[in-house]
C-alpha cells in the first residue's frame, strides 16, 4: 500500500511551484509533515520551538523578541499593526501594489488613522517619497511598508525609509513576508521595530507559521499604557506573556501547528547551514538566470534590475502574445505553474518566482526551454525596441 505522500511525489510533486509563493519545498521538509502528530508542549516540543526562534533571530538579524504565529502572512501583519497602535492613531503606508494596499486596509480596519504614499505604477516606494510624507503628517505614530512588494516584483528602499521613520520618532512595520531570507535584510542595524515573514516563501517551509519579530521600540509601546486595536489573540502581548510565564513547557499561547513548526525548522536549519548571505546571493543569481534568459527571447521586463527584487521577476509578454493562454500551456502541458498579474497588470504581465525549489538552476532551465518552445509554436517574434 502506497501512503498519499508517496504518492503525491510519485506524480512529480503534482505541480511545480514557479509562483511568488507559497513554494515547492524540499523532500526533507515533506518528510517532516508526513510524521506522527506529536503534541505542542512537553520539553522536547519546547526545546524544537525554541530552535526554530533562535534561527529565525539569526534571519532576521535581531537580538528582539520572535513568535511562531500560527497563521498566514496577514495574521502576522495584523497582530504588528494591532499590537502597539490604537483607534485614532495615525499611519504611514507606503503602497505601490496589492500588498502595500492590504497594509493600509489591516490599518484601517482597525480603526487608525491612514496616509498613504503611492508613487506610480512598477515604481518602488523611496525614503525621499516617505520624508516628504512624514514632513507634512508630524503626527503620524508608525510607517508601515513592504519590503518586496510582489504583486509587482519591485523592492522598496525599507533601510532608508526606516531612517526616516527613526528620526520621526514613528516605530517602523515591516510586511518582510517575500523577502526575509531570500533578499538582504537587517532588523536591528536598520532599526526596523517590527517585521513579519511566512515560512511558505524564501524560507521554503510548508504553509502555516508567519514569525513575528519584535524590537526594543515595539516592546515598549506593547507596554505604554495607550488603548491598543489588537484584541487578545493577534496580540503580541499575548504571545510574549506566554513565551515568559510558559517558558518551560508551552511557549505559545494556543495550539500550533506541530508537523508544519517541525517542517519549518527542517526548513529553516537548510537555510542557516546553507548560510543566509549565500541563500540572498543564490536566489539572486537565480533571478538573472530567469532574466536574462527572457531577455534574450525579447520579453520586456516590469522593472530595470536596480529597482527588480531579487526573488521575483515580472515581465510583459512579447507582442501578439496571450499571457494567461501561455501560464495555462506550462501548467496544463508541463505541469509548472508561474504567476500573473494582478489588478491593472492583470493579463499584461507574469511573475515567475525564484523561491524554494524554483531557484534550482535545472528547474529555470526548463522553464526557459518551455517557454522558448512555446513562443516558436505559436509563432511570435520578439518585441524590437
Ligand atoms: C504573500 C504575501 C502576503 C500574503 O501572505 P498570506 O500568507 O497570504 O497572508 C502579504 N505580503 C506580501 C509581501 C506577500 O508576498
Amino acid at each position: 500500500m502506497k501512503f498519499w505522500h508517496e504518492e503525491a511525489r510519485a506524480i512529480e510533486d503534482r505541480e511545480f511551484l514557479m509562483i511568488p509563493g507559497p513554494v515547492s519545498v524540499d523532500d526533507e521538509v515533506l518528510e517532516a509533515l508526513a510524521r506522527p502528530v506529536r503534541a505542542h508542549y512537553g520539553d522536547a516540543w519546547t526545546q524544537l520551538y525554541k530552535h526554530a526562534v533562535a534561527g529565525m533571530r539569526q534571519v532576521f538579524r535581531t537580538e528582539g523578541e520572535v513568535h511562531l504565529l500560527f497563521g498566514s502572512g496577514m495574521a502576522g501583519v495584523e497582530m504588528c499593526i494591532a499590537s502597539v497602535l490604537g483607534p485614532g492613531d495615525e499611519v504611514l503606508v507606503a503602497a505601490n501594489g496589492l500588498f502595500g494596499d492590504r497594509m493600509a486596509e489591516v490599518a484601517t480596519a482597525n480603526g487608525l488613522r491612514v496616509h498613504i504614499v503611492r508613487p506610480g505604477l512598477a515604481e518602488p516606494v523611496t525614503a525621499a517619497m516617505m520624508r516628504d510624507a512624514l514632513a507634512s503628517h508630524p503626527d503620524v505614530r508608525a510607517v508601515c511598508v513592504v519590503h518586496h512588494e510582489t504583486s509587482v516584483g519591485i523592492l522598496n528602499e525599507v533601510e532608508g525609509i526606516c531612517r526616516a521613520a527613526r528620526e520621526h520618532g514613528a516605530l517602523t512595520i515591516v510586511d518582510g513576508i517575500s523577502a526575509v531570507g531570500g533578499v538582504p535584510f537587517e532588523m536591528d542595524a536598520w532599526n526596523v521595530d517590527l517585521c513579519v515573514t511566512v515560512a511558505n516563501k524564501c524560507i521554503g517551509g510548508a504553509i502555516g507559521v508567519a514569525p513575528v519579530a519584535a524590537g526594543p521600540r515595539a516592546l515598549e509601546a506593547l507596554a505604554d499604557g495607550r488603548a491598543k486595536a489588537a484584541g487578545w489573540y493577534l496580540n503580541l502581548a499575548t504571545w510574549k506573556r506566554f513565551s515568559e510565564e510558559w517558558s518551560g513547557w508551552h511557549p505559545h499561547p494556543t495550539t500550533v501547528p506541530t508537523n508544519v513548526i517541525e517542517a519549518f525548522d527542517v526548513a529553516l536549519t537548510g537555510l542557516l547551514d546553507e548560510g543566509v548571505e549565500n541563500r540572498w546571493r543564490r536566489l539572486a543569481r537565480a533571478r538573472d538566470r530567469v532574466r536574462e534568459g527572457l531577455e534574450e527571447m525579447g520579453f520586456p521586463m516590469l522593472s530595470p534590475v536596480a529597482t527588480a527584487s531579487p526573488v521575483t521577476t515580472a515581465a510583459y509578454g512579447i507582442p501578439g502574445m496571450n499571457i494567461p493562454d501561455y501560464m495555462g500551456w506550462l501548467l496544463r502541458e508541463h505541469r509548472i505553474r508561474i504567476g500573473g498579474g494582478l489588478g491593472e497588470l492583470s493579463g499584461k504581465i507574469f511573475r515567475v518566482g525564484h523561491m524554494g525549489r524554483a531557484a534550482e538552476p535545472e528547474a529555470i532551465d526548463r522553464y526557459l526551454r518551455l517557454t522558448s518552445e512555446y513562443i516558436e509554436e505559436k509563432r511570435l517574434s520578439p518585441a524590437r525596441p
